[in-house]
């Protein structure tokens, strides 16, 4: 190991949902750095603008908070090398990124779009994979700064050499060896001035002093743009270790299409974040006792990294279920079970916002629960037959248009609900009630129940989404599968209806 304390990070992007990845890469994290007695840092990689949310971001605090994985600097803690969140870093990117052309690492490029296009075009007709072809690599300096001073739109892209192959050492997989041949010229500092990730990333993790790297086997092809990184700015390499990534059970990787990806879902389901963080630990790792059940305290006191192994661990639902409920069974008190409950959603505050909806159609106080119960269970019951209709594979489309819009809904109100289906009515133009009915059984498990929209605000995001994708799954079982070629069409219609013109 590197001489001086243990410095480890996650460096989740603010984009949509908490994943269930972050989490799983910070409990790796955390236990590294606590078991050599270093430090554990949450950064914010903002820099995708188009993209990153401070809502989002929030969510990740809230995730991270609810998993019980603490960090010890960050944007909310602050820490010695903050700023923590690189959008408010820029200029000592600008600072590094000027570094690296003096250097002649990196060197400003002024192609158009229409050239990149052709270029692209071209290499993929010739089966090659796209890559800038160093056409303003060699552009005489003097010159370039002339055509920079007189404000011409440009990049600054990575001096990536052309042959020979980037060696590099990872903890767990030996040497990584991949041919420069296909590492293409990265933008470094976008033309508004913001940098990309890679150059955000290494400057913050050498200025940050973290000692190593440990994150998804999804970055193992951007090691070669880093390692030319630090070895531009004369820096030593971190030690980097790449975790294998997460699997849905048919060990496609894990995705929301398969598996719940998002951690706010697995709070809203009743999950307990102590298992949700157990099962995490058993990815890729087994205690060296064996033991099944453990604690985070228990995880990191006999933490050892080189006892992951590389083969894609599978995040099953169905496992994670038996754990869960082994904490339930084996581990609280009534008492405690009781805690857990009025801490998720058996509370006040639930019922308050569902009373009001409720309060007109109640005849006796017997009457709520049956009409509000939907908003605490976990899966539905009720006939697909019925959800299917006259139509099953209309019904099918019409899950998938809503979900395909819910997901990007924010904020996720009643209001906002509504909009999205009153959107829906005048595109599949089709009446509202007719529309709704599927909705209410896919949402709330009955054909009458609460005003459906508020019935989604109540349930958030994450789980009325969920319930669609039921939905979908139900209907697919019956026959009405959306796949292939027909998603695809479905799924091009879509675009061209209703985002086009956002
Ligand atoms: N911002 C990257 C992400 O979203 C960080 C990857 C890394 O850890 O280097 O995961």
């Amino acid at each position: 190991m590197r001489p001086g304390p243990v410095v480890t990070r996650i460096a989740p992007s603010p984009t949509g949902d908490p994943h269930i990845g972050t989490v799983f890469m910070a409990l790796f994290n955390l236990a590294f750095a606590r078991r050599h007695g270093g430090r554990f840092i949450l950064r914010i990689e903002d820099t995708d603008q188009g993209r990153s949310t401070r809502e989002s971001e929030e969510a990740i605090f809230a995730a991270l908070t609810w998993a019980g994985i603490p960090w010890d600097e960050g944007p909310d803690k602050g820490g010695p090398h903050g700023p923590y969140r690189q959008s408010e870093r820029l200029p000592i990117y600008e600072e590094h990124v000027a570094r690296l052309v003096q250097a002649g690492r990196a060197y400003p490029c002024f192609c158009n779009a229409a050239r990149l296009k052709s270029l692209r075009e071209e290499q993929l007709a010739r089966k090659e994979d796209p890559r800038y072809d160093g056409h303003c690599r060699h552009l005489d300096p003097a010159l370039a700064a002339t055509r920079i001073a007189a404000g011409e739109a440009h990049v600054i892209r990575l001096s990536v050499p052309d042959e020979g192959e980037c060696v590099v050492p990872d903890r767990l997989r030996g040497e990584i060896r991949i041919a420069w041949s296909t590492v293409d010229h990265q933008i470094l500092r976008k033309t508004d001035g913001f940098p990309t990730y890679h150059l955000a990333n290494v400057v913050d993790d050498r200025l940050m002093g973290v000692t190593h790297v440990i994150r998804g086997e999804e970055w193992i092809s951007s090691l070669p743009k880093h390692v030319l990184l630090y070895e531009g700015f004369g820096w030593e390499l971190p030690e980097f270790i790449h975790m294998p990534l997460l699997r849905n059970p048919d060990k496609s990787k894990l995705s929301k299409r398969k598996n719940p990806t998002s951690v706010t879902w697995y709070r809203e389901a009743g999950y307990l974040p102590e298992a949700v963080v157990n099962y995490l630990g058993m990815m890729g790792y087994t205690l060296p006792d064996g033991r099944e059940m453990f604690t985070l305290e228990e995880f990191i006191a006999s933490f050892d990294i080189d006892r992951v192994v590389l083969g894609g661990p599978v995040f099953d639902l169905a496992k994670l279920n038996w754990l869960n409920g082994r904490y339930l069974r084996e581990s609280l008190s009534p008492a405690q079970i009781l805690e857990r409950l009025h801490a998720w959603r058996l509370n006040d505050e639930l019922l308050l916002k569902a009373l009001p909806l409720a309060q007109k159609r109640l005849t006796t106080l017997a009457d709520f629960m049956p009409m509000a119960g939907f908003l605490l269970r976990g899966a539905l019951d009720y006939p697909t037959a019925e959800l299917a209709g006259s139509d099953g594979a209309c019904t099918a489309r019409w899950l998938r248009i809503a979900l395909w819009e819910l997901e990007q809904l924010r904020p996720f109100t009643a209001a906002t609900v509504r909009g999205v289906f009153e959107g829906m009515v005048e595109k599949e133009g089709v009446a509202l009630r007719e529309l709704l009915a599927p909705f209410f059984l896919a949402v709330t498990g009955a054909k009458v129940s609460l005003p459906l929209f508020d019935s989604c605000e109540l349930l958030g995001a994450d789980v009325t989404r969920r319930r669609l994708h039921e939905g979908l799954e139900r209907l697919a079982a019956m026959g009405h599968e959306l796949k292939g070629k027909t998603l695809k069409a479905l799924e091009e219609d879509y675009r061209r209806r209703y985002t086009e013109n956002r």
